[in-house]
């Protein structure tokens, strides 16, 4: 599993026009996340959703559902200093 920035792998990251980051506080590892968008999200070793080097092949429609798909909304997505999810 490639995660785009070893350092923060659940972000924040920027991939495109969004910013993303997983509150790895709050993620409960329910993996909703992941159907949706499965280039952009898998999760770690410590159950704890990541973001991966292919989010930039993802859709950024999906990756907006992934976030929504979320049941503790633990995953926050921006545009342009604009709160999407
Ligand atoms: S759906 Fe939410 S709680 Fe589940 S793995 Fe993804 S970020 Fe974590």
């Amino acid at each position: 599993m490639d995660v785009q920035d070893q350092d923060k792998p659940s972000g924040p990251v920027t991939v495109g026009e969004l910013e993303i980051i997983v509150d790895r506080d709050g993620c409960i590892g329910a993996s909703a996340c992941i159907p949706p968008a499965d280039k952009t999200f898998a999760l770690d070793d410590e159950g704890k959703a990541v973001i991966l080097t292919t989010a930039s092949q993802e859709e950024e429609a999906d990756i907006v559902d992934a976030a929504r798909a979320c049941p503790v909304l633990a995953i926050k997505v921006m545009k342009n200093g604009e709160d999407l999810v």
